[in-house]
């Protein structure tokens, strides 16, 4: 569960990305059309990197991202609110080398934290801004392609069929393109954690003097993320009523926390259901004209932190490949992304099964023994996918026309990647069997 309140006014700052500004330069068109389905963080950011593919990337969308970022600080705590450590920035892990800043000096980047409507409004506001269409309430029910006139299709629960020369899945983790990728829907399975997440007007919250006492400024007027760790329960809406339902069988569970609950809105409350899926290593139909991104590629834990930041280095990516691909070649852009894409991904995947174990680890450990970690290495925060699939289009493309070795290096370092199952690692934690993992993870 994560509680943050009094954020600072900045956060707050109407937009204006959509209407002024400056573009990036744009390469000249591939003449690739592309159909993406899903209006998320994944589909947008494809719709506007498969738009650009220049060398410049989106000048006033990383303005607009400081404006609308903040710095997080961050403390962790019991499931009864104890403190266990914090409150802290919350930042990668820092590593010494040479610098703006002098030689072997210590580096570290920037964590973005975002609300999440201000995030996707951004990115909504610029694909208005550069012409893309979009069109609304229209509901996929089948993803098909014919390798012979080079198209792929989508099926609209009206029937109306619509052809593009790809068509990107980015349609979430419910996604009907399954049955073209894999040959079967793969449903993902329900972790049997869930989250109630809400928003709440903080003034609404903060008449309550016991909240506002215990979710207070930092002395620096920074807001503070309280993360409390020991139970974590799509996006059905709940009452207050319902969450206290289910607080009332915590043992050690704070009243002031059931106050903020208390003081939210009826029905308000997103009762989200945590799902994974096996990593599925297939993205691509079997004649290349169909892809999946984001969470329809591949479903994360929320301890992974990298759901949202996947699906948008996914769309990096695979509008690089087009672009090095050009239009006689789209089946073996989609393919060449998938292998520059898939390992990384899952290895970021069983990271969040493993820090979402050393976080409960931590909450149900002596506080004044334990500091609660999650692994942020720079192999994460300091990848660039557009750069990368310019390095290795060619190689990976060889790999897979002739056979020659490629090995990715975007993986922690040192790591052989190896494939691995949900009930891999649920039956190791049943033994108490530790998960070794080689490489440079942090
Ligand atoms: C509790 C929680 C915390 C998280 N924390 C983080 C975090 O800290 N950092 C991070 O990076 N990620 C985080 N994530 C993950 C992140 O939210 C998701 O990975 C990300 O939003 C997925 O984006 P997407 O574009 O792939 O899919 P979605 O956002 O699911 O978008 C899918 C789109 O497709 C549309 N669609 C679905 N089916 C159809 C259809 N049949 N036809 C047409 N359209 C369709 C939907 O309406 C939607 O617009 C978290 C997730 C949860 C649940």
């Amino acid at each position: 569960m994560g509680i943050e309140l009094k954020q600072p006014d900045s956060a707050h700052l109407p937009h204006t990305n959509g209407s002024s500004g400056t573009l990036p330069e744009r390469s000249s068109p591939t003449g690739i059309a592309v159909l993406i389905v899903g209006g998320g963080v994944a589909g947008l950011l494809a719709g506007l990197e498969c738009w650009r593919q220049g060398h410049e990337r989106w000048p006033d969308m990383a303005k607009e991202n400081d404006r609308i970022s903040y710095e997080m600080w961050i403390s962790w705590h019991k499931i009864n609110g104890d403190l266990i450590s914090g409150p802290a920035p919350f930042r990668p892990n820092a590593q010494k080398k040479d610098g703006p800043e002098g030689p072997n000096t210590l580096q570290t980047a920037k964590i973005y934290r975002h609300s999440r409507p201000t995030m996707h409004k951004m990115l909504a506001d610029q694909v208005e801004r550069v012409g893309l269409t979009v069109e609304y309430g229209k509901h996929v029910t089948q993803y098909q392609e014919d390798p012979d006139s080079s198209k792929a299709y989508v099926i609209l629960e009206n029937n109306e069929k619509i052809e593009a020369d790809l068509v990107v899945a980015a349609d979430g983790i419910g996604s009907k393109s399954y049955s073209i990728t894999l040959g079967r829907q793969v449903p993902a399975r329900p972790t049997g954690f869930s989250i109630y997440r809400a928003l709440l007007p903080i003034d609404q919250a903060l008449v309550d003097p016991v909240i506002d006492e215990k979710f207070p400024l930092l002395e620096n007027g920074m807001s503070s993320t309280q993360l409390w760790m020991g139970i974590e329960s799509w996006s059905n809406k709940v009452g207050p009523e319902v969450v206290l339902q289910t607080t009332a069988t915590i043992d050690g569970w704070p009243d002031f926390a059931d106050r903020l609950i208390k003081a939210t809105a009826k029905d308000q409350i997103h009762d989200f259901k945590l799902m994974w899926r096996e990593p599925q290593p297939c993205w691509v139909s079997p004649g290349g004209r169909v892809v999946q991104i984001g969470d329809a590629a591949h479903s994360f834990l929320p301890s992974s932190g990298n759901g949202a930041t996947q699906g948008m280095e996914d769309a990096v990516s695979l509008a690089a490949c087009l672009r090095l691909a050009g239009k006689d070649n789209v089946p073996w852009a989609t393919r060449v992304h998938n292998k520059l894409r898939f390992e990384r991904v899952s290895c970021l995947q069983m990271l969040g099964v493993l820090n979402h174990e050393m976080r409960n680890r931590s909450a149900n450990a002596d506080a004044s023994q334990t500091k609660p970690i999650g692994i942020l290495g720079s192999w994460i925060w300091k990848h660039d996918p557009e750069h990368y699939a310019i390095e290795n289009y060619e190689k990976a493309l060889r790999h897979l026309t002739s056979g020659s070795e490629f090995l990715n290096t975007n993986v922690p370092p040192g790591h052989v990647y190896q494939p691995w199952t949900i009930d891999e690692i649920l039956k190791a934690k049943e033994t108490g069997r530790e998960i070794v993992l080689d490489g440079d993870w942090d």
